[in-house]
This record gives structure tokens, sequence and C-alpha cells, in this order.
């Protein structure tokens, strides 16, 4: 037998986009190794990564045929990929007739490639006639989108994984790298032992393995990072440590940045953040002297009630320092999902456009429109993902096509999501495998192809583009799913979606980027497989793209300057605890799983890290309730129960606890679902879900 060529992929879970090789041996079974040549991960690749090929191999869960119900009443049988798809056409098609085109939507997922996310976003905006389009990204990411659009005039990430190596200084905030973007993590652990004057700082209400590495960690009570990065604010402007050139001649509207951080003292900010002053001012210190200083943040400053306050608060600090546009330095959101950022590129939300156009721009619209050779584009907001909910639950919304996400384990109030789906006229779910929860509410199931059976590109946190190539075939019929969207929107009658491959639907993409600031117009599928990935902007001659923006100091805000956004100066009171609700749950994520489990639980191996939800309790609060490490809790809200072994740690402070967000319904019991617990309150500007402040009880189980 010949020997097979190797296959020069991306890894598939998180937004750190490390490159992998893959391999097959003689039964044709893969495996992978870290790619050494990868700018990302230079061969590294962590437990989630490192057993991919287990996912790849194990077809046993797979979707194999378009299943379909022929009312609720009946049970899902196998249909062909015609009946299924001229069903769905045909329900469609009757309910935007009869309700009109705001009644049905589409729900995707950062997991999508950037052409199934172009094309979801084409059918729904250009030609379904309805924004409502929204992605599980939403639920990580969109209060960074504000950030970084209010801030710098569009959604742009300034820096590369190669300024990490540049930097002198690290703030990590509401995001435990160590556990959730591994190989990021370790470069920033390799860079500090190369250099041990690096000083690292993490912020987070919990001791995470990334707080224990950490030269300084600021363990705040949750919900109160706008006061503590005001305070810094404060402390650098009164002990001089800020760049008044940048100030002056590259932002706007710092005056009045100064006059409301001048107006909290450290020892109020203190109190309140339940830390010393002392710690505020030693932050302030490091950040102040720091030459190259680099913000990193995830879910903990996203998922809030205050979360676009959370992120301006932030990127404060860096305009504040000039740390922007320089080696080394600027605010680096991360991205949760392998192709977060790729969505944003195309306009994947309910409230965005393709290429960073603006949904509320006449002009902008209509070169869409234009382009897609349409009439128009709405110029009303889609529903966003609670909102979408919302809508299926009230009746607003009839049908709703779910692809590649499992909303019944990750979505907010999860008891609601299971109402919205019961009450939705057609539900369509467009997955890869059975563990999803969600299919248990699907009219329509389709199956899907997974990673490395389908070709596409994706864009990790640093804005580099990957080529993923087709590797190995799709189980039973599933199928690609730009394939399926294309085919759908062929029988709804739709011009313009009779593309002869993925590579058509990037070309096409990437013309609609000319001009643009993240224009990839001279980028095409030959060169991301023979020269490898780029980040964007990209141009003509230029090998590997732009690694970091604003290097000129010009910003795509209209006065060319980077805007001081001034947060309010509140902390989070969305959910205060009270007498029946005396303590503050968080969740987040462990080490070894990924979103929902719908891969990562099938690899054995990843399980033995942590096999149950378990909730992390202070040893006060423990002793308070009566509680023994060990012991069986009701966790309880206002929204609902779950039941998990209790973990008595001072890795939580007294007064909050913390469980993971993995576990759903079918590989447990429904009362491990952390999201039983949490409400639905969203930032009222990115409207991202607050899924790190829920006021719940804990009780020892009794049983009766
Ligand atoms: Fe995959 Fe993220 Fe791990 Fe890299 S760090 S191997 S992208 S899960």
């Amino acid at each position: 037998m010949m020997p097979q060529k190797d296959i020069k992929t991306t890894c598939s879970y998180c937004g750190v986009g490390c490159g992998i090789i893959v391999k097959k041996d003689e039964n044709n079974k893969v495996y992978v190794e870290g790619d050494k040549d990868h700018p990302v991960n230079r061969g590294m690749l962590c437990s989630k990564g490192m057993n991919l090929h287990y996912v790849a191999n194990d077809v046993s869960d797979r979707l194999l045929h378009p299943q379909m119900r022929w009312s609720k009443s009946h049970p899902l049988e196998r249909v062909s990929w015609d009946t299924a798809l001229d069903r769905a056409a045909k329900v469609f098609k009757s309910v935007i007739q009869k309700y009109g085109p705001d009644s049905v939507g589409f729900y995707v997922s950062g997991q999508c490639l950037t052409e199934e996310y172009y094309i979801a976003n084409k059918l729904t905006k250009g030609f379904l006639g309805t924004n409502n389009i929204d992605t599980n990204s939403r639920l990580c990411m969109s209060s960074a989108v504000v950030g970084y659009k209010k801030t710098f005039g569009e959604d742009s990430v300034p820096i590369s994984y190669a300024d990490i190596e540049l930097a002198d200084c690290f703030l990590i905030t509401g995001a435990n790298p160590a556990w959730c973007h591994p190989i990021l993590f370790r470069r920033i652990e390799q860079h500090k032992e190369k250099n041990p004057n690096v000083k690292i700082l993490v912020v987070d209400p919990r001791k995470t393995d990334s707080a224990n590495f950490a030269d300084v960690h600021l363990q705040i009570l949750p919900g109160t990072d706008v006061i503590l990065y005001n305070a810094i604010g404060r402390r650098l402007i009164e002990r001089r440590m800020i760049d008044k050139n940048f100030i002056k001649n590259h932002t706007d509207n710092f005056e009045k940045y100064k006059k409301q951080v001048l107006s909290t003292s450290l020892k109020e900010a203190a109190k309140i953040c339940g830390i010393t002053v002392d710690e505020i001012k030693k932050a302030a210190q490091i950040i102040g002297t720091s030459k190259a200083f680099i913000s990193m943040w995830a879910m903990g400053l996203n998922q809030s009630a205050i979360g676009t306050h959370k992120n301006y608060s932030l990127l404060n600090l860096s305009l504040i320092t000039g740390q922007v546009g320089k080696p080394g330095s600027g605010p680096f959101s991360l991205t949760g999902q392998p192709n977060a950022m790729g969505g944003r590129e195309v306009g994947g939300m309910a409230n965005l456009l393709a290429v960073h156009k603006d949904l509320f721009n006449e002009k902008h619209r209509q070169e869409v429109a234009d382009f897609w050779k349409v009439d128009k584009i709405s110029d009303k907001a889609g529903y966003t993902a609670t909102e979408m909910f919302d809508a299926l639950e009230s009746g607003k919304m009839k049908a709703v096509w779910i692809v590649c996400t499992n909303p019944m384990v990750s979505m907010p109030n999860a008891h609601q999501i299971e109402k919205a789906l019961k009450k939705a006229k057609f539900v369509v779910v467009q997955d890869i495998s059975n563990r999803s929860d969600t299919l248990e509410h699907a009219d329509l199931v389709l199956p899907a192809a997974a990673w490395l059976e389908k070709e596409g590109t994706m864009t990790n946190s640093e804005r580099r583009i990957s080529y993923l190539p087709k590797g190995i075939e799709a189980p039973g019929e599933a199928k690609p799913d730009v394939e399926i969207l294309c085919e759908f929107a062929q029988k709804m009658g739709f011009d313009g979606f009779n593309y002869n491959s993925t590579a058509e639907i990037y070309q096409e993409y990437a013309e609609m980027t000319k001009g643009s600031n993240i224009d990839v117009s001279e980028l095409n599928y030959d060169r991301l497989k023979t020269e490898g990935t780029f980040q964007w902007p990209v141009s003509e001659s230029e090998q590997g793209g732009t690694p970091r923006l604003f290097q000129d100091k010009k910003f795509y805000t209209p006065s060319q300057n980077a805007v001081f956004n001034v947060p309010d100066f509140v902390n989070n009171t969305s959910d205060l605890p009270n007498e029946t609700y005396p303590l503050i749950l968080t969740t987040g994520r462990v080490r070894d799983q990924w979103h929902t489990m719908t891969k990562t639980g099938k690899v054995s191996r990843l399980k033995t890290h942590y096999s149950t939800p378990v909730l992390e309790i202070s040893p006060v609060d423990a002793f308070i309730n009566k509680i023994k490490d060990g012991d069986v809790v009701d966790v309880k809200s206002g929204k609902g129960v779950v039941r998990v072994r209790a973990k008595v740690t001072d890795s939580v402070k007294n007064g909050v606890v913390f469980l993971p967000m993995h576990w759903g319904k079918q590989l447990q019991s429904d009362l491990n679902r952390a999201n039983n617990l949490t409400h639905t309150i969203v930032d009222p500007v990115s409207k991202e879900p607050d899924f790190k402040y829920t006021r719940v009880s804990v009780s020892k189980y009794k049983k009766n």
C-alpha cells in the first residue's frame, strides 16, 4: 500500500487554532500530531487536541441519515435528503407567507466554518428577508465585539500570539487559559520561564491554575471588574504612569474618563472588589512600569450583564498607557470557539453585516444587497440568541434551524429553552452526533459532516485564517453543512447558491472584503494550501498577512483616534444575593471537556480529570450550610435545581460557588445541567447573557 500523504489541518476545538498533522494507518484510521512548523502551537497540543483522532475514528454516535417526524406526535423516521429538504422548504415558505420573514430564523455556531457561516448569513439576511440569524458565539464574545467597535471603530483584534514573546506584562482577566486556551498559556509560561522579569497578573474570583502561576492574583468578587480597572486607571493617572503623548494625539474622550475614575477612592474600590488597596496599587505599578503590556480576557468579562462596560474599562487601560499598535502590547480578547472570529468577519450575528459593515447604515445594507443581487436587507436587527428562544416561546417565531450547537445545554435558563423548543412549530437540527440533547425536540434531523470530513476555512483569535482540507469520508449520508444549506436555498427557489465548490464560496466572500479593513480579496484556497496560514488583512505580495494592527496609530473611527468609553462606575447588581439565595454562582469550564461534551464526552481518557460536575464551595460557606466535602448537594435558584457533589475548597471566595457547564441531560441526568440555574439577564448592548452571576442556595441533599 502506498504511504498516504499527511494532512495539515487545524484543531476544531478552541480559538487558539493549533496546527495538526493527521496521519492514517494501514486500516485507514487517523491519528494526530502537533504541527511543529505551525506558527501557533509549534508542535504542542493540549489534551483535547491530542485526542481528536478518537473523535474522528469513532463514528458509533454519528447521525447517518436525515430523519423526520410527520407531526409532533410521530417518532423520527429515516427519510431521503430530498424528502427532508423538500419538507424544510415547504414549511419555511408557508410560515414566511403566513407570518412574515421574522417568524423564522437560524441559530448557528462558532464551530461552523467561514464558508458555512457566510452562506447561512447570505441565505437568511439576503434571501429569507430577516436578520434572525444568531450564533452561540453570542454567548461568549459579543461584549468584546462591542468593546472593540466602540474603542477602535471596528471589531479588530490588534495583536498576535507572536506578541506574547515580546511582552513583559500580562493581565489575564476573566479567563483561565491554563485550562481553556492551554497552548496559548503554555507560550506565556515558556516566555516567563525564559524571562523571569515578565510579570503576570490574574484577575479572577477563583484560584485557577492560571492564577496559581501568576505573580499577582487579584481574587475579586464576581461582577466587580469595572471598579477594579477604573481604580487601576486612577492610580496610573495619579502616579503619572500614563502615555500623555498617545492620549493627546491618538485618543478621544480622555477628560471624561479621567473625571470618572478620579471620583472613586482606591479604598472604596478595594472594599467593593473584596481585595486590598495594596493589591490595586501593586497591579497598577506593574502595568504602569511595563514596556509592553498585553491584556487577555474571555468569558469572565464578556458573559455579564455589564459585559460591555467591563470591556471598556479594560480597554481603557491599554489606551491610558499607550500600549496599542506597539510590539508586545495590546488588548487581546480570546475567542472560545475555533471560528468565532470567522463568524464575526461574515457578519454572523443578528445585529451585524458581512465584512464589518453596519447593519444600521442604509448605504452599507444596499452595498451588501447589491453584492448578493437582492433588493434589500432588512433594517431591523434580528433576534439575538436569548431573544430567539423568547420569540419561539411567545409564538412570534415559528420555525428555527439549529446548526452545530446544543442550546438545550449551553443556553441559560435551560428549562425555558426546553419550553421554547416544545412550543416551536418546526425545529431543524443539523448536527454530527446523537449526543446533542437538542435532538429530542427536532422535527427534522440533518446529519452533517464533521471535522476532517469537509473542507473550508477558519479564523482563530489572532485573525489567522487556516484552510482545513477534507481528509476522510463522512459516514452514512452525512453531508458538509454548506452543501445542506445551499441545497435548501435552491429548494426555496433562490438564485446565487449554485456553487461548484467550497473554494468558490470563499472567493465570493473574499471578493466582498475588497477595500475593507479586513481585506482578503487576494487570498484564495491555492495560497492557503501552498503558503500556509494568513492573518487578515492580506495583500497580494505579503506572506502571512498582517500580524499587528494600528502601528500607524490610525484607528478606524471617524477621527482616526481610539476612544475612551466611560464605563458606568457600578458593579454587577443584576441578581444580588438575598436571604433565600445567599450565594453567587459562577459557571465555567473544566480542562478536558469542550462545550456540551458532544465530542469530548466520548473520549474516556478525557473523563479522568473530571468524570462528573462538582460544585466548588468555600470552607466557610460549607460550614454555614452544614456541607462536607463529597456530600451530594442541591443547588437552587429561581430557575431550577442542580444536584451534584460538593468540593469544599478555598479556590472560591466566601459567598461564591462555581459549577462547570458542560454536562447535559443525555450524558448524565437533567440535574447535572448548570444552566438549569442561570437566568436570562443580558448585557443591554451586546445582548450577551450573564452566566457568571446567579444567586443560589446550597443545601445537603436529603432523600425523602
Ligand atoms: Fe485545540 Fe485549543 Fe488545545 Fe490548541 S489549545 S490543541 S486549538 S483545544
